[in-house]
């Protein structure tokens, strides 16, 4: 035991060069401490590094967030304060409650729409990562019925269903932001057990079993909107099968396929992959 404790303890004293070598912050003093546990640091670096990665492949510009999951306690999940994600750091990450109070505000604002956070944790216990964008090449299968379905092989990842929620059709005129629990319920009912969902007029949700395979997911859902964007102009695209679907996502989600993507991704935002 005590070996075991002085094994943590010289981990951890790693930890914030590791932090300072990614550029990602100083450690936090909420997170910086020995009963934290080194799981729950990496996790929360790697928080902070997908807020850097998603902003470098502009899937979130000023605005969108990404949350993990707490990995102490299923009811919490940890995110930003409200901050662009290309400017986050260890210190604005917050604890929430599963219904959106912050557990230690310490005078920062959390999001105002960290309600579908909290919404879709509480309703897929298999989730642990819960992104919230708004990107550009998304957006226009939101507002058209013409629906967006994986097209590239890569992009298997965000599954073969995607549904589009409008927060007009429950709530009638609002300024279109997910600001309550009634409002973050009403959009998981409609995610129902996919990947991805579509809000119209608005932008996406994008959820994982990890934090890398929800990044991968939002990355390639951009990249597959692209690419059937461009296809639709040319003419009737080529539709995947169920099973071609099935098979390509396993192999792309599989932990070669996953590590391999997050390091590309990490290298490219200038943060080491961890
Ligand atoms: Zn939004």
């Amino acid at each position: 035991m005590a070996e075991e404790r002085m094994d943590r303890r010289r981990v951890l004293s790693a930890v914030p060069a590791l932090a300072g070598l990614a550029g990602i912050g100083r450690l936090g003093p909420l997170w910086a401490q020995e009963e934290a546990g080194l799981d729950n640091l990496v996790e929360f670096q790697r928080l902070v590094a997908a807020n850097r990665i998603l902003a470098n492949e502009g899937v979130v510009d000023a605005f969108g967030h990404v949350s993990v999951r707490h990995p102490d306690n299923a009811q919490r999940y940890v995110m930003s304060q409200s901050r662009s994600p290309e400017l986050v750091e260890f210190d604005d990450l917050m604890e929430f409650e599963q219904t959106g109070e912050p557990v230690d505000a310490r005078g920062r604002r959390g999001y105002s729409e960290r309600m579908i956070h909290g919404a879709v944790y509480e309703a897929r216990p298999d989730v642990n990562a819960v992104i919230h964008h708004h990107a550009y090449a998304v957006l226009p299968f939101g507002l058209t019925s013409t629906p967006l379905r994986p097209v590239v092989h890569n992009a298997t990842v965000i599954g073969s269903h995607i549904p589009v929620w409008d927060i007009r059709d429950e709530f009638g005129d609002t300024n279109m932001l997910v600001r309550t629990m009634e409002m973050g319920r009403s959009l998981a009912r409609t995610l129902e057990q996919n990947t991805c969902l579509l809000m119209a007029g608005h932008g996406a949700v994008v959820v994982g079993e990890t934090v890398q395979l929800a990044v991968k997911a939002a990355v390639y859902l951009q990249v597959n909107a692209r690419v059937l964007s461009e296809a639709l102009r040319l003419g009737e695209p080529r539709q995947f099968t169920d099973g071609e679907i099935e098979l390509s996502a396993a192999m792309e989600n599989s932990p070669l396929g996953a590590e391999r993507a997050w390091e590309y991704f990490c290298l490219r935002a200038g943060v080491e992959p961890i």
